[in-house]
């Protein structure tokens, strides 16, 4: 495979890019895996949430790649947090998946209201000793979500899935990640299609001087910062657009230019404000 490994502070690795199915019908998810399985994509990133997990899972069994080179994360939804009912949606969303384990469980939102992140991250611990899942971590936290979880608990977070595009790179959460060696998943790596960013110059002059799609470079520009990143597409076409990103380097000064285009642009809710 063309895709670098990037090493998490558990001694796993994952694969750098990967395929996202948010939005994905769950009618037509097997056959949209079974296509990016084919165009070469190995890490699946799904959530409970989506709906789609069963289909990921029958993709996954029927494209005969072995177990160990495939890497699937799934997501806990809000309603499970909490030490009751965090190990029984693990083991039905598996159940769904199909799998005998899963490479990486995330806590999709910190729902402060509900205030058990922290609760629900020392069950995260417990299936991670359980050895059910390799690698856990956590989604759209904040510097002071990932604060608490450090202080109160005892395993640092390998990831941190937050909404991540040129337009909003959350400086302060990417620093104190890093910090704490905990890696960025950028979600929405393409601005999920609301953001204008192909048409911005600093995107559209470096496509057009090395031959590549407004979106590659995008996507390289994540890849070079580090990002693990999972972009979606239904069309196979524009998945295999998407995976076709390492044969060209952006120079520093196209980097600086794209990392020049922060400009707090969230398209999400705000993880304070959502339960
Ligand atoms: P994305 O930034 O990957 O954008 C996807 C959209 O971009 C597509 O629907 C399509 O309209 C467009 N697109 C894709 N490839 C293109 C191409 N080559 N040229 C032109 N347009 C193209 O947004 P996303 O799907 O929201 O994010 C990627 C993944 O991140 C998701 O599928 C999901 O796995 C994850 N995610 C996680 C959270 C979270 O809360 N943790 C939230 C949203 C998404």
């Amino acid at each position: 495979s063309p895709v670098p490994r990037i090493q998490l502070n558990d001694g796993h690795s994952i694969p750098q890019l990967g395929f996202g199915v948010f939005k994905v019908d769950p009618k037509e998810t097997e056959r949209i895996v079974t296509d990016a399985l084919e165009v070469g994509y190995r890490h699946i990133d799904t959530a409970r949430i989506y709906g789609n997990e069963a289909g990921v899972g029958k993709a996954l069994a029927d494209s005969g790649v072995r177990r160990e080179e495939l890497f699937v994360t799934t997501k806990l939804w809000n309603d499970d947090q909490g030490t009751d009912s965090v190990f029984d949606a693990f083991e039905r969303s598996l159940d769904r998946l199909g799998l005998d384990y899963l490479d990486l469980y995330l806590i999709h939102w910190p729902a402060p209201a509900q205030d058990r992140y922290v609760e629900t991250w020392r069950a995260f611990e417990q299936l991670r000793d359980s050895g059910r899942v390799r690698s856990i971590g956590v989604s759209n936290f904040l510097a002071h979500h990932l604060q608490r979880v450090i202080d109160e608990t005892d395993v640092v977070p390998a990831v941190d899935q937050i909404e991540l595009h040129p337009a909003h790179q959350q400086p302060a959460t990417a620093a104190f990640a890093a910090e704490h060696g905990i890696r960025i998943e950028a979600w929405g790596p393409l601005g999920q299609g609301k953001y204008p960013l192909f048409d911005l110059p600093e995107i559209a002059a470096p496509a057009a001087a090395h031959d590549k799609t407004p979106a590659q470079v995008v996507i390289r520009w994540h890849l070079q910062r580090g990002h693990i990143v999972f972009p979606k597409s239904n069309r196979r076409e524009r998945m295999a657009e998407n995976f076709d990103v390492f044969d060209f380097t952006l120079d520093e000064a196209e980097m600086q230019a794209i990392t020049d285009l922060e400009r707090e642009g969230r398209v999400s809710t705000h993880p304070d404000s959502f339960d």
